[in-house]
């Protein structure tokens, strides 16, 4: 049986299991060992399944073992505020960055006025004072990473991007994403080129590349992996390598998105404000106190635990032991929540002062494109 997936809506939930069943993505959980064996620490999102699958990372891992170039890409669509989900993506940015790789953050702009049709001058704006300036208050070296916006990359990139739509046939393109407007076809092949355009020379000439994404974004590799290969004969690359994450839920279950302001804690949320988003949130609780203090909470089914889970609590025992009080029934929500909300607020205060520098320094970084 098919399984489409459109990167630019997703379904809200995805079916993992299938995901890696279908397309031939394989467990995470099978490369521990070789972390384990090359002394490389796992990220906390590797250490607790949250990136459920990856293809080729241990080609990435090896070569970084020998003491290869390596490089990690991702991009953002600069259409809407930096919030959690986003986050998942430059923690991961981040834990490379640390172990030495080479960090470039696509700023896709094309994509943002194709698809979204959002003005040039706000995508900008967005793209450096939401999304650059989020990602170094973060913790990502902004003197270490190239940000680029896709209209400003130069010939060689926008060359690949030509030649790719002579490689692929329209219903090969539908096959992968579906229904297509001219605007989604020149998107995904910019996405293609952004992927692969740094094993270029121009480009620094980075041939083993990994790409974190969210499980929904799927397509854009399975499409610059086979460019990859009916490219040989004109230009020499490399498949590139994924890790798949799965997708912090939004406050009420459903997909955390910008467009879905109520139920999505941004990172530039006042304070409290995101208190009161978070106190209202779904929770795994039971219907009342008596029986959740009999049965327990269900972690699994609650979204505060999910945002202790992939962001508020980085000891791995600490998080243990709250899943503990909460399915023992030691705990109950308001409590738990209240707990989460006031990390939440701490979170937020001390990143928000951060940022105040790092709009600056995005300013500085980054060139906006000319029009
Ligand atoms: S006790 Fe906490 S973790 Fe457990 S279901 Fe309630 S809010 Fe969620």
């Amino acid at each position: 049986m098919s399984l489409k997936i459109d990167p630019w809506s997703a379904p809200k939930t995805l079916d993992y299991e299938r995901l890696l069943k279908v397309f031939g993505i394989r467990p995470f959980k099978e490369l521990i060992p070789l972390f384990t064996e090359k002394g490389i620490p796992l990220s906390l999102h590797m250490r607790r399944g949250i990136i459920f699958g990856h293809r080729d990372l241990d080609r990435i891992i090896n070569a970084y073992s020998r003491g290869e170039k390596v490089a990690v890409l991702t991009g953002f669509m600069p259409s809407g505020r930096f919030h959690f989900g986003h986050k998942m993506t430059a923690d991961q940015l981040i834990y490379y960055q640390r172990l030495g790789f080479k960090v470039f953050v696509a700023l896709a702009d094309a994509e943002a006025f194709a698809v979204r049709r959002l003005p040039r001058s706000e995508i900008v704006r967005i793209g450096i004072e939401e999304y650059v300036a989020n990602l170094i208050a973060l913790g990502l070296d902004a003197e270490k990473t190239v940000f680029y916006f896709q209209t400003n990359r130069g010939t060689p990139y926008y060359r690949l991007i030509q030649l790719f739509s002579g490689k692929v046939t329209m219903s090969e393109m539908e096959a992968i994403y579906g229904d297509l407007t001219p605007g989604k076809v020149m998107a995904a092949f910019t996405q293609a080129s952004d992927i692969l355009h740094v094993e270029l020379p121009e480009y620094g000439g980075y041939k083993h590349v990994v790409v974190p994404v969210g499980a929904d974004q799927d397509p854009h590799l399975r499409l610059a992996r086979d460019l990859a290969d009916r490219m040989k004969g004109v230009v020499d690359l490399l498949p590139p390598a994924s890790t798949y994450h799965t997708l912090i839920p939004g406050l009420d279950g459903a997909k955390m998105s910008s467009s879905r302001p109520d139920y999505t804690i941004f990172l530039t949320d006042p304070p409290e404000l995101a208190r009161r988003k978070l106190m209202a949130a779904l929770t795994g609780g039971r219907p009342t106190a008596e029986e959740q203090r009999r049965l327990g909470g269900m972690p699994d089914k609650c979204v505060v635990f999910q945002l202790y889970r992939y962001h508020l609590v980085p000891d791995d025992e600490t998080l243990r032991a709250i899943r503990e009080e909460c399915e023992t029934g030691r705990i109950l929500c308001g409590p738990c929540k209240r707990r989460a909300a006031d990390m939440l607020v701490e979170f937020l205060r001390d990143h928000q002062e951060k940022l105040k520098s790092a709009v600056e320094v995005a300013r500085r970084v980054v060139e906006p494109p000319s029009f």
